[in-house]
């Protein structure tokens, strides 16, 4: 039987074009701009034919400097709405974009090569969706995010794939936030950001809270290097993302990157095997396969390989390639000629290397950028092509002999961003979910996605989350953070104050050190050890007397520290809340039975007044009950998206953290950090304040009778700096928080690249450690945690489970 073509009339589009002249340019301040002298134009192109659709402006410098000018305008008064007016404003937006949604979709279309039917039926619809949910949350802003307030200005710079879903995917959360916007679309697709623009006319969105520049990476570029902007919102490679994270080192600018993956599929020899099967076809020729989640790592279980591959193939038989407006297409074009270059390089490479290819004959048309379903069979899990984002129809294929082998090929790749497996084996899909290293796992479904529930990586994926109550955290900062001043560059131990402090290491009047040498190790994988070098730095008290003596760590301490951590990571993650809970208690129980000696060391090391030292160890003790009271309180969220299930999610520990802590009340500001790292699950690597370490180094024997594994807590002592940068380059580390100088938070930002680890800094501004607002709360447990959006479908009955 053959299919009739159905396609979609696309006139009224066309006739939508036409009216604009054909050019699309940047909107700004509520008006699409009149582009100046000697406009430079690049093309819009259909790449299903190759047809010109029309010409997009390179917007300027002076172009991005009077969006981001108009967005500042106006964000004071957007965010000083009534939380009710701005869901009004989001609420109409989602309607205007329901009575356009025929247009969006035949726009996206033309502009991106994607099947009428995907961009009809899921884009559009998707993209709606994110704009009604995000009203409410404009709506109910103050009782849910009491003691936060919106950044400002958001940079937004988003991907050719979903043009219209990715734009709703960051201006909604940051609309409904307070926040304004700059956004640049990716070049080639351009229209669908055009109508948007208009339909915010139409909505009477005030003037200058959604800019748009059109152009190319340059003009991207302008936007992540412009000072007006405070917050960057990322989706693409994973190589711009980085380039991203190194431009804006050090600015200040709040960052999430959506990047790539290379999303494992995993098939138990139990599945239901059908739907696997009919769950792939979405998983990896969803989009023609240029989608960042998409399955393109299929692991099946060995005994059901030859057959579930045979599956497969004939199923692959059936999917038709073509003209993208025509209703029965399963898989359109790819987005341009650069993409299918690409797509077509990999794919050839990966066959001259030894895969097998298997593809439908004779299935693209002649003409357009089309590039057949693919699947690729005799790859090993290391091989380029499992390894790198291919963003086309193309699967590669590994099999695996058990849950074991399963894990650690699904694990094997410097990517986290989603997995799905199929088993009919609820404990054992519910057992993998955590062992996955992702922010979406689908249990016997993919590319599932709801504005509701979050989205975002693990890893090399990213960081941040778009859609959930936790990716509104994205757009907000807590309100105490605009009251904090710089801290002087004494205290923050910044390259000035390491001038300042060379008397550290200098000769001073031997206080009241024993003569007896009690220079203090590091203290490593649950034991103290000595320096790696052997070389010790005195600490001297601010008025000049000499009051011990630490180690000097170096990178081979550090490194040392980081695979002792590692080691003891996934035992700590493991255990039960309630343990983690208690061994916190047993440190402050310890601790408190010897307050006075620790009080009596801060008062000798700082010269505080013996009141100040007091209450930084009971404020310590404190905040060792506060987070022990919380290990099995950060809970996540069960969330109800339109599907029969559930999404659990799961707040899971980040893994190995480094903790470079700052000077000001060092003991206090210590515990402040290590015990919400080591509450949620991770194991850390802590670097105490290099001006006065003592007090930390004294904690090692409270560690010691507390039963706190070994590797859970290690520290080393030394200069800040040395220290800071072999953590901050390893690759080991998966988060970094640093409280110290701005010169020395931009140094971590930029270094972070190597392995896109999460960074938290401080850039030098004081907080007050004895202030429960500033020094502890739910800020830091977030800060531990990533969130797993874990997706679980159920049912058996047929009647949609409505007859009971
Ligand atoms: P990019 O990551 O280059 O593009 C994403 C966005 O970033 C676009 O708007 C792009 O602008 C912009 N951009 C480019 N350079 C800079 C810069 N220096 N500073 C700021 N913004 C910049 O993806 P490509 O389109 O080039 O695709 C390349 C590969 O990336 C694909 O083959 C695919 O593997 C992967 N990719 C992954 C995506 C994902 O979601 N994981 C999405 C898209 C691509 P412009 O396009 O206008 O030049």
């Amino acid at each position: 039987m053959e299919y009739g073509p159905a396609p979609e009339d696309d006139k009224p589009a066309r006739a939508w074009i036409d009216q604009r002249g054909g050019k699309f340019v940047s909107f700004i301040n509520g008006k699409f701009v009149t582009p100046g002298d000697k406009p430079t134009w690049f093309p819009a192109e259909n790449p299903a034919t190759g047809e010109k659709l029309g010409q997009v402006y390179q917007s300027t410098q002076k172009d991005v400097d009077a969006a981001v000018k108009a967005a500042r305008a106006a964000q004071e008064n957007w965010a000083a709405l009534p939380g009710f007016e701005r869901a009004k404003y989001l609420y109409a937006i989602t309607r205007l974009m329901q009575k356009h949604a025929r247009l969006f979709a035949v726009l996206e279309t033309l502009d991106n090569g994607k099947p009428i039917r995907e961009s009809r039926d899921i884009d559009v619809p998707a993209a709606t969706a994110h704009f009604h949910h995000h009203a409410g949350w404009a709506q109910i802003m103050d009782d849910e995010f009491d003691g936060y307030e919106p950044y400002g200005v958001a940079g937004q710079i988003i991907p050719w794939n979903f043009p219209l879903l990715m734009l709703a995917w960051k201006v909604a959360p940051a609309l409904a936030t307070g926040n304004t916007v700059v956004l640049k679309p990716a070049e080639q697709t351009n229209l669908t950001a055009q109508l948007f623009a208009e339909i915010c006319v139409e909505a009477g969105l005030p003037k200058g809270v959604f800019n748009l520049v059109t152009g190319d990476g340059k003009v991207g570029a302008m936007i992540v290097a412009h000072d007006g902007i405070d917050k960057l919102a990322f989706t693409g490679s994973t190589d711009i993302g980085r380039l991203i994270r190194k431009e804006s080192a050090g600015s200040g600018k709040a960052l999430t990157l959506e990047l790539g993956g290379k999303s494992p599929y995993i098939v138990f020899d139990d599945a239901d095997i059908d739907s696997a099967v009919e769950g792939l076809v979405d998983a990896i020729w969803f989009n023609q396969g240029e989608v960042c989640c998409a399955g393109s790592r299929l692991l099946v279980q060995e005994s059901i390989y030859d057959s579930f591959v045979e599956k497969l193939k004939r199923r692959m038989q059936n999917l038709r390639v073509g003209n993208p407006m025509d209703k029965c297409v399963d898989l359109g074009a790819v987005v341009d000629k650069t993409q299918l270059d690409r797509i077509t390089k990999l794919v050839d490479k990966a066959v001259k290397d030894g895969a097998e290819i298997y593809q439908i004959k004779d299935a693209c048309p002649t003409k357009g950028c089309f590039y057949p379903p693919t699947i690729l069979t005799n790859v090993e899990p290391s091989d380029e092509i499992a390894q790198i984002e291919v963003f086309g129809p193309v699967l590669s294929v590994i099999s695996f002999r058990n849950q074991q082998d399963a894990v650690a090929i699904a694990n094997n790749t410097r990517f986290g961003l989603a997995a799905t497996v199929w088993t009919e084996n609820i404990n054992m899909a519910l057992e993998m979910a955590p062992a996955i290293k992702a922010g979406v796992v689908w249990i016997n479904s993919s590319n599932r996605f709801y504005a509701g529930c979050g989205f975002g990586g693990y890893r090399e994926s990213g960081y941040g989350r778009e859609g959930g109550k936790e990716g509104l955290y994205a757009y907000l900062k807590p309100s105490y953070l605009s009251t904090l001043s710089e801290a002087s560059p004494r205290k923050r131990g910044s390259t000035a104050a390491k001038k300042m402090d060379s008397r550290v290491r200098g000769n001073a009047d031997a206080g009241d050190v024993a003569l007896i040498d009690r220079t203090a190790k590091n203290y490593i994988g649950g034991k103290q050890k000595r320096p790696d070098g052997n070389y010790s730095m005195k600490i001297v008290s601010p008025s000049g007397v000499m009051v011990g003596e630490v180690g000097e760590g170096n990178r081979k301490d550090i490194r040392d520290a980081v695979e002792a951590a590692s080691g003891a990571a996934a035992g700590w993650a493991k255990a039960t809340p309630f343990n983690r809970g208690q061994i916190l208690y047993y440190i402050a129980e310890n601790l408190s039975a010897r307050a006075d000696e620790f009080a009596a060391r801060i008062k000798t090391m700082t010269d505080c007044t013996p009141a100040a030292a007091k209450k930084e160890v009971e404020l310590a003790i404190q905040r060792l009950f506060y987070y022990a009271g919380w290990t099995d309180k950060h809970d996540g969220a069960v969330h109800t998206p339109p599907l029969r299930g559930v999404t659990l999610a799961m707040n899971e520990p980040i893994g190995v953290m480094g903790l470079v802590c700052p000077d000001d009340q060092p003991f206090l500001s210590f515990i402040s950090l290590v015990a919400p790292a080591i509450a949620m699950g991770n194991a850390c690597v802590v670097v105490p304040s290099s001006l006065y370490p003592l007090a930390a180094t004294d904690f090692y024997q409270v560690l010691e009778t507390s039963d706190v594994p070994g590797g859970v807590i290690n520290i080393v002592t030394g200069d800040r700096a040395t220290l800071t940068k072999t953590i901050a380059e390893h690759d080991g580390v998966d988060a970094l928080w640093y409280f110290g100088a701005d010169d020395g938070s931009a140094f971590v930002e930029a270094a972070s690249v190597t392995n896109l680890k999460q960074t938290w800094c401080d850039y030098g501004l004081a907080r007050d450690w004895t202030k429960a607002a500033q020094a502890q709360g739910r800020e830091y447990l977030r800060r531990a945690t990533q969130v797993k959006n874990i997706w679980v479908p159920y049912g058996e009955s047929s009647g949609g489970g409505g007859g009971y």
